[in-house]
Order: C-alpha cells, then structure tokens, then sequence
C-alpha cells in the first residue's frame, strides 16, 4: 500500500478501503489527505464556495435516563433541576433566533419518561402552526425518536408516522457518537445498539422523514473504531440512501465522568482536521460534509481545506455548553475567517431549500 496507489483510487474516483483509510491515518501527511479530500470534494461542490446556516439547539428537557458517562446535561427525573420547555418558552426562543436572521432549530432533550408522544406531537405541531415554512425544524435526533418509540409502544415505522402527520420533516442522525457495539457498552448502554440505531434510521428514511449522519470523536475510541463507524455510514448509503450531510464534532470533556476518567483532555484541532478529511474520503456517497463551529470554534473553518463544505453558527446548545463549549455570536468574524481562507460562504436555507449569498449580521 502507498500514498501514489490510493492517490490514484481517488483520482479515478474509486472507493477506497477500511485498510487503506487507516494506512492513511497512520501514514499520510497533512497535505496529502487534504489533497485527496479536495478531490473528493469537488465532486459534489464547486472548489471556492462553503455553505453555512445560523441556528440553535432548542434543549426542550434535561431530565434522562440514559445516563451516558460522556454527559453534563442531564438530570435524573425528580430532580431539583430537571425542566421541561413550555411552548411558549420554544416559541421564544425560535423568535429570537429569526430575530437574527436564523431559520433552523434543533430539538435536542433527553430520554424523559414524564413526557408521552403526545407532548412532542403538540409540540412539534404547534410550531409547524405557527412558523410554517419560514423556518425549519430538526425534531428530534435518533436517540430520542427510539426512546419515544418504545416508551410509546409503538414500533419505528408507526412513530415516524405520528411525527410527520404532526408537521415533522427531520430526525437528524444525533445520538451515534461511535457506531460500533463495543463503544456503545463502554459508554451509554441504555442508549440502544447499533443495530437498533440504524433499524430506526431506515424506518425514517422509509416514512418520508429526512435524515443526516453524524459523529462524535474524542473519548477513548480507538482509529479502527473511528472507521469502524464510517463504514457503516456508507453501508447505510449504499443499501438505503437519505444521508444529505456527515456532521461530525469533538467532545467536550468537561464536568463529564468520562472527561474525569480521561483527564479532562480534548483531542486537538488538527487530530479533529485530519478526521474530517478521512471522513470526506471515505464517504464518497455522503454529498455533504460539515465542520463543527460549535466545538472548534472558528478554526472549524480550517476544516473547508479538509474537505468540509458546510458549517453552522450556532446561537446556542446548553448540551456541549455545558461540557465547556464557547459560542460567539461574532458571525461577521467567523465568515470573514472563511474568506482568509479563500472560501466565499453563502447562507444555505433549509427552510427555504435554497442557498443566497445574503450575509447575517
Ligand atoms: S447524551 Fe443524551 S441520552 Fe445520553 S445522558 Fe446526555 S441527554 Fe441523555
């Protein structure tokens, strides 16, 4: 195996394998994985533009019982500081996102057991009421839609139903962090297999409901791990399709059981450019890949030369916030790094499904 035999893979765009994608990590220079990532890129992306979107994370609950050791968000129910968002208290908070030129949310509790399918089906209607297409939601990530499911005794299939005749167009892929069943053990295992994971997620697909893939990296999962979950991402591509967009991010270590267990130490930001950039290469069937803002801050943008061609400016999600991660609402900053760095980002509109080159201010 050599850096000229996979070069020449990619060239010629031609898949490559687990084995190659962990010679590269082990072998391949800075350079060389951008190069073969920009490859990949600009297949799906002309090589200058980044798209990006301004929203925020609606945190509806923080009572769970899932009780994964990589968190600092939950509280267990009947606590002190358990809350549950009133819809008003959504709507606020969605008004002052579009205040601001933002217009998507995602929703992102907890495993809560005081509330029925019903609240979330309210809810999610009353926002689709209210707001109707001049905003877009994320309702819930997959994680929750499986514990909604079985605390509501209904299989994938009849959920993704009941969630869309509310007004629900997106379960996004949240909830994965690593997808193989031995991370998944170690770390949250209340929180369903792998399998189940992706049950649902085709249950999704096939209810006319959108979806995305997603990835956390950083606690103590193991390179042949990381893959391990890239693979099954295209897998999932290949035999069932729907994944517009990878997200991947870091974790936050901080105030976690984990965190404590690791030493409190982040991977850093060129261990995390490096990932992306794998991740574009192997996931030659994903159209899109995003940089996370939200857990590297602007030097997520560096991200756009591994491969990346999106991103969010997130206003707010107390899940990562409270495991240490900073949010700037210094918009014009972080675009203008894009800019440094050659890309011109335009404002991608789920809602709308368009993309204008109407700066947020
Ligand atoms: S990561 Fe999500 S599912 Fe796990 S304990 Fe935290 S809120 Fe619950």
């Amino acid at each position: 195996m050599s850096i000229v035999e996979i070069r020449e893979k990619v060239q010629s765009s031609e898949r490559i394998t687990a084995q190659e994608a962990l010679w590269l990590w082990k072998n391949a220079s800075d350079e060389e994985l951008r190069e073969l990532a920009q490859r990949v890129r600009a297949r799906f992306h002309p090589p200058e533009r980044c798209t990006y979107m301004l929203m925020r994370i609606i945190n509806y609950t923080n009572v769970c019982v899932a009780q994964c050791d990589y968190c600092a968000f939950y509280t267990l129910p009947g606590a002190a500081d358990g809350y549950t968002l009133s819809q008003e208290q959504v709507f606020a908070k969605i008004d002052e996102l579009m205040a601001m030129g933002g217009d998507l949310v995602g929703f992102n509790g907890g495993f809560n057991p005081q509330l029925a399918l019903e609240y979330y089906c309210d809810l999610f209607h009353a926002v689709r009421e209210r707001y109707g297409d001049t905003m877009e939601f994320y309702a819930l990530t997959i994680a929750e839609f499986m514990y909604l499911a079985d605390h509501a005794r209904l299989d994938y299939g009849a959920t993704a139903k009941r969630l869309k005749d509310a007004g629900v167009r997106w379960v996004t892929g949240g909830g994965s962090e690593i997808l193989t069943e031995e991370f998944r053990r170690r770390h949250s295992k209340f929180k369903y297999t792998v399998a189940q994971y992706f049950e649902a997620q085709r249950a999704i697909v096939a209810g006319g409901l959108n979806t995305s893939a997603t990835m956390v990296i950083g606690f103590d999962e193991t390179i042949e791990e990381r893959i391990e979950h890239l693979e099954r991402t295209r897998q999932f591509q290949d035999q069932v399709g729907g994944l517009g967009s990878f997200l991947c991010w870091t974790f936050k270590p901080y105030f976690t059981p984990l965190g404590d267990v690791l030493g409190g130490i982040e991977i850093s930001t060129g261990e995390y450019l490096r990932h992306l950039a794998l991740s574009r290469i192997y996931l030659d069937n994903v159209p899109r890949i995003r940089t996370s803002v939200l857990t590297q801050n602007e030097r997520a943008l560096e991200g756009l030369l591994y491969g990346a061609d999106d991103f969010d400016l997130p206003i707010e999600d107390e899940v990562t916030q409270k495991a240490g991660a900073t949010i700037s609402l210094q918009f014009d900053r972080i675009l203008g790094f894009a800019r440094s760095l050659g890309y011109q980002p335009v404002y991608r509109s789920v809602a709308r499904g368009r993309t204008t080159p109407v700066p947020v201010g």
